[in-house]
């Protein structure tokens, strides 16, 4: 792992959440992306070598629709930025984390992703990321 990539909030309002955002770190995102094939929106702010995702829900079966309704708005996932993801995944796999997708996705931010389910890792949901070329 090289370093956190990002931090995923879910939030029920990407407008509002931008403007909190906006007001905490003092300045703008630099970004807002939708990723269909996840239902969500995201927006992006820098902060150093990481970054913040705000996760807002496009439908109702979003994953992030349905995680608001169960926990509320929050802290969604840790990313760790990696460079190759199939050796990460198949690593992480024999010290026996649970991998949610084989086959990394296209997410937000020119990345591929692949997720660890939060039963793997005390309750936190982890995607790794690595960028696209
Ligand atoms: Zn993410």
């Amino acid at each position: 792992m090289n370093k956190i990539e990002h931090i995923g909030i879910a939030v029920k309002d990407i407008e509002a959440a931008n403007s909190v955002y906006k007001s905490l770190l003092g300045y703008e995102h630099y970004k807002t992306e939708t990723v269909e094939g996840e239902g969500v929106t995201t927006s992006f702010f820098t902060c150093g070598e990481s970054k913040i995702e705000l996760l807002e829900a496009t439908r109702e079966d979003s994953p992030i629709a349905k995680f608001i309704e169960k926990r509320g708005e929050g802290i969604h996932h840790i990313a760790f930025a990696v460079d190759d993801i199939n050796a990460e995944k198949e690593r992480l796999k024999a010290e026996g984390f649970v991998v949610l997708n084989e086959e990394p996705k296209r997410g937000a931010d020119n990345k591929w992703v692949v997720f660890l389910h939060p039963k793997s890792s005390h309750g936190v949901l982890v995607e790794l990321c690595q960028e696209i070329n």
